[in-house]
């Protein structure tokens, strides 16, 4: 494929592109830079439980569990002191700047004005060295004012499939969620993997597992590097994000039965076909179905939602049971826990603190961060994204599980600090999303904006019709997935019509359509002819010759799909959805304020280098050396 109409991504970054000239290049902002020094760890930062479970009660939610969990992990803490007493400080592993433990937390659809937006509200940094939230990370660690994503089709799949490989979908391989499969004529999920069924789920699931990700991750690499001693873990509700960073050859990848609200797995990760003991263990507790019957209370003062901008409720479109506004009733609408309660409540500001119990028995029971070997856990919180998606991200409901997730936040940071030998001095922790969110489209169309929403099927009839009034009646579309149109190449083979001539008439129909931006022909992004514009670039990074269509749809600025009418969604190649957080802090990271425009493909290649392995297969991020001492 010929790419030479794109600048490479090193002269981007340094050239005179657009961005360059009204972000980085001002003087008002590099004045902003402040060198800060983190904190010394050492005793101060010894956390104890207490101070923890203050820092969990303020979210009002997982105090219980935090609490159970915390005594778990700070007795799992103590013997792993005790066995680090006799480790050999010249084993050949220990190397001071390396950190014993990587934690990734991705806040899905959590974008990068969040952090700002919202700073008032969230926790101040401690004193004393302890960790705090996201004002610790901003004012401790290193704080990318300038970061986003650089693919097309903003998607919680390709989100995170980037952050740990530091691989565009292009090689990557994982374009979408789901992408149509022209051998089996079907959508193909981006974890579908028939060879390897689910575990620990009594439901009638179809089998997963990362094969679909061409490109090793970051712990893949970790993995090669120590002999398989290094452990590597991924945990969330959603299986595509904890199986899209942990990786290939990861220890264990945990998600939620959403039926049983128990933690489960894939047979790839497991080949016995069995969870851990101690996951069994957890799940048979059912601890999730101690909020059943609560309510989501608002947590912050009613001023501080005179910054939301749709705070009626009136494009709200909740999980069931739990309301259009506050107080939101945790039950689902049932009488005793069920599919629709565990829904329910990973959509309330309680859940985050829930995954983060989760993930601190996984430090616990799997050891990780105990000896000279580093580990990797990787965290996707969801709830922020089922939240955004059903009240937007200008309700009071968005601005108060930003807040619960920061005092939750703190107090797993706080946890960690006990439960691995070091504290924060021995373990980096990243902060990032794998996409944003637009506002609500019918909010922004009665506020005056060229806003709207399309149908995707509808956009495939647009096209359909277009190629039957131009070459005859047949089924020329196969179908559309995600912002990509699929032709049936078998049909256009058989009328004996050029490739790029069908996909040229779909294009110029599509392209008429409203709501939609522009329609690319896969022809022109092999050849070439785009023009050099950064969405151009974005759409080329983006297309995989096996798995993308023939012609890639972009919407416009602030149009959504029609299933979003109510709420809100994500998936454009606009602001609002490719700018989140990239932030470091801990260990071998150097702090303070960073403008330089940075991508989340640079996560994955600073990783490996802190690490001391080999960037992963697909690496085309670089290496952000400003943020390492
Ligand atoms: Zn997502």
């Amino acid at each position: 494929m010929t790419r030479a109409h794109f600048a490479p991504r090193g002269s981007r970054r340094f050239g005179s592109g657009r961005r360059r000239g009204t972000s980085a290049g001002d003087g008002f902002i590099v004045g902003l830079v402040l060198i800060l020094t983190l904190m010394p760890t050492g005793p101060t930062e010894g956390a104890s439980a207490a101070a923890a479970r203050t820092a969990s009660s303020t979210t009002s939610s997982a105090t219980a569990a935090t609490t159970a969990t915390t005594t778990t992990v700070l007795s799992a803490a103590s013997a792993a002191t005790a066995r680090a007493a006799h480790a050999t400080p010249s084993s050949p592993e220990a190397d001071p700047g390396k950190p014993r433990l990587v934690v990734l937390v991705s806040i899905d659809q959590f974008r990068a004005d969040y952090l700002e937006k919202f700073r008032d509200l969230y926790l101040p940094v401690p004193s004393a060295g302890k960790p705090g939230g996201f004002r610790w990370l901003m004012e401790r660690g290193a704080y990318h004012l300038d970061a986003q994503h650089d693919h097309l089709h903003l998607y919680t799949g390709p989100g995170h499939a980037v952050l740990l490989t530091g691989a565009p979908p292009y090689l990557s391989g994982i374009i979408g969620n789901s992408w149509w499969d022209r051998a089996t004529k079907t959508v193909r999920y981006c974890l579908d993997d028939p060879d390897s069924p689910v575990i620990g789920s009594a439901a009638a699931r179809k089998g997963v597992s990362p094969k679909s990700l061409l490109v090793s991750t970051v712990g893949d690499e970790l993995k090669m590097a120590t002999g398989g001693r290094a452990k590597v873990w991924g945990i969330g509700f959603k299986d595509r994000a904890a199986m899209l960073m942990a990786g290939h050859l990861a220890d264990g990848a945990l998600w939620l039965d959403d039926e049983s609200g128990r933690w489960i797995s894939s047979r790839y990760y497991f080949k016995d076909g069995k969870l851990p003991g101690w996951v069994e263990a957890w799940n048979a507790r059912k601890p999730m179905d101690a909020w059943f019957g609560k309510s989501w209370t608002p947590m912050v003062p009613a001023s501080a939602y005179a910054r939301a901008w749709t705070a009626s409720g009136a494009h709200a479109n909740p999980a069931a049971g739990l309301g259009t506004s506050f107080p939101h009733k945790v039950d689902g609408g049932l009488a005793a826990p069920g599919k629709a309660y565990y829904r329910a409540f990973t959509e309330t500001s309680y859940a985050n603190g829930y995954v983060f119990d989760s993930a601190l028995e996984i430090v616990a029971r799997e050891h990780l961060g105990q000896d000279e070997v580093p580990d990797i856990l990787a965290i996707n919180l969801s709830t922020n994204d089922y939240v955004g998606h059903s009240f937007g991200p200008d309700s009071p409901e968005l601005i108060d599980v930003s807040v619960a997730t920061d005092r939750q936040l703190a107090a797993f940071l706080q946890a960690l600090v006990s439960a691995v030998p070091g504290g924060l001095g021995s373990v980096t922790l990243v902060l990032s999303a794998d996409h944003g969110v637009a506002p609500n489209a019918i909010a922004m169309k009665e506020a005056g904006f060229a806003a709207g929403v399309y149908d995707e099927e509808a956009l495939r009839s647009t096209a359909e019709e277009a190629l039957d009034r131009e070459l005859g009646a047949a089924d020329w579309t196969s179908g559309i997935v995600e912002g990509e149109l699929y032709l049936d190449h078998a049909t256009v083979e058989a009328k004996k019509v050029p490739l790029d001539r069908a996909q040229t008439i779909a294009a110029a129909a599509l392209a008429g359509a409203p709501g939609v931006y522009d329609a690319v022909t896969s022809a022109r992004i092999q050849t070439g002819a785009l023009p050099p514009t950064a969405l151009s670039r974005r759409i080329a990074e983006s297309w995989n010759p096996e798995r993308s269509g023939d012609v890639v749809i972009l919407p416009s600025p602030y149009w959504t799909e029609k299933s979003a009418e109510k709420g809100a969604t994500h998936g454009s190649p606009y602001a609002y959805d490719t700018r989140v957080p990239v932030l470091f802090a801990g260990a071998g990271i150097r702090p303070g304020r960073r403008p330089e425009p940075v991508t989340t493909l640079d996560i994955a290649p600073t990783l490996a280098t802190l690490l001391g392995v080999l960037a992963p297969s697909g690496c085309e991020g670089r290496v952000l050396g400003e943020d390492l001492r």
